[in-house]
């Protein structure tokens, strides 16, 4: 199942995204809230199957959830682009040989950096002079758990979502850690909607990034350092994950600092990313 939180006309409601039909069907008033439908979604088999249809075209998709708490990011965690952040000059700390971490690299994003699909994301100039772009798969959390082991992981996945981790790289060095680089205002957008964790298998997805419609990344979430079951393991210990968590997975090489000298965005580019089986997240930069 595919769900989708839009707006039709001021009106904001939860559908299920059928593709085949390119309609979205709304789950109605009881259904108002992403998180808790995640909460609830042993009741999802109730949903029914038929009722109105809107074409997706008429309705304004909205990022399919705001979490009540930061988004988990992790970083550096494929090799070619780790690889490519230790030598862009942007990696404060870096040291030349031990590009890969032992450990995940996580980090955060608060839920006010979160827009949708469609949306402008802004540059902030008079902060920043290095926006760069992430392509990512994110995690949504369904189960709680504190102390969840990696072999029962996937247990505790709701489903999956495209996240674009927008970044300040300039200040991403200042500061000497990410949290301000990585949390201007819509600097995560995320969508186009929630694809349930039975539609596919996690490990075989290619993460395609254009950028004003030129191939940038190229990857596949098979060569993931860290794995999914890892990431939630490491996360969730010691610290209880919560239904409607997200957590996004790591970028792939051939984001802006990756080029030489490196291509930062600039008003007018769009950034469009593409994950096998999830849609596509396009916003443009202004
Ligand atoms: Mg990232």
């Amino acid at each position: 199942m595919r769900f989708a939180r839009f707006l039709l006309g001021s009106s904001e409601q939860i559908g299920l995204v059928d593709l085949q039909k390119s309609v979205v069907r709304p789950l109605g008033p009881a259904v108002q809230d992403m998180v808790q439908l995640i909460v609830n979604a042993a009741e999802l088999k109730c949903v029914p199957a038929d009722g109105e249809e809107i074409p997706l075209e008429e309705v304004q998709l909205l990022a399919p959830i705001v979490p009540r708490r930061n988004v988990f990011c992790v970083g550096k965690n494929y090799r070619e682009h780790a690889k490519e952040f230790a030598s862009s000059g942007y990696e404060a700390g870096a040291i030349k040989g031990a590009e890969i971490d032992e450990y995940p690299a996580v980090f955060s994003k608060p839920p006010s950096t979160i827009v949708g699909t469609g949306d402008d994301v802004h540059l902030h100039s008079h902060v920043t002079q290095s926006v760069d772009y992430e392509a990512e798969l994110a995690v949504i959390i369904g189960k709680a758990g504190r102390d969840i082991k990696a072999e029962n992981a996937l247990d505790h996945v709701f489903g999956y979502t495209i996240i674009n981790d927008v970044t300040a790289r300039d200040r991403q060095r200042h500061h000497k850690q990410w949290f301000l680089g990585k949390s201007l205002d819509t600097f995560c957008p995320m969508g186009p909607w929630i694809t349930t964790a039975d539609e596919i298998t996690s490990d075989g997805l290619d993460v395609k990034c254009w950028v004003n419609g030129e191939l940038r990344q190229n990857a596949n979430t098979r060569d993931l350092i860290f794995s999914i079951p890892t990431l939630i393991a490491t996360i969730s210990a010691g610290l209880a994950l919560e239904p409607g968590d997200v957590i996004a997975t790591g970028t792939p090489a051939g984001v802006g600092i990756g080029f030489n000298p490196p291509r930062f965005l600039t008003a007018g580019d769009e950034v469009k990313i593409s994950i096998s089986g999830l849609g596509t997240l396009t916003n443009r930069f202004v």
